[in-house]
């Protein structure tokens, strides 16, 4: 089977380590959404030994904190699903009150027209921040 995400880097690679990278998508309704993908193909958490999901997990809050740090949303959402691609990946998603789909997840019906966010300068503000966070896993 083919797997996107092994054969792509899934969205603008900002980090990149030995067992796992972080994305940023270029998602116009939801600027600042992260990825956080396992490299090597496995579909679920318990897939991985205990070291390597906490591992996971820790890069999941770094990217987390400077999501919050850079564009001050006003709740995060963590995802991980992999209905579609399962390969383990981790879904950081800025939200807002006035986003296309508060209070439901993003990939519900809409609630509202999309709103144009010109949010250029935080999300590059934002690879800053995730820079200097995800050094320390280096
Ligand atoms: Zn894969």
């Amino acid at each position: 089977m083919p797997c996107e995400l092994c054969d792509s880097p899934g969205g603008e690679l900002v980090w990149q380590g030995p067992d796992l990278r972080v994305v940023l998508v270029a998602d116009p309704d939801y600027p600042g959404l992260c990825r956080v993908i396992w490299n090597r193909h496995v579909a679920e958490m318990t897939d991985l030994d205990e070291v390597d999901r906490l591992r996971l997990m820790r890069a999941v809050f770094a990217v987390e904190s400077a999501v919050r740090r850079a564009l001050v949303p006003d709740k995060i959402n963590l995802a991980s699903l992999g209905n579609q691609v399962p390969h383990l990946h981790w879904h950081v998603i800025p939200r807002r009150r006035d986003d296309r789909h508060f209070p439901h997840p993003i990939w519900s019906a809409p609630q509202r027209p999309a709103f144009p966010p010109s949010r250029e300068d935080r999300v590059a503000q934002l690879r800053t921040v995730l820079a200097r966070e995800l050094a320390r896993f280096a």
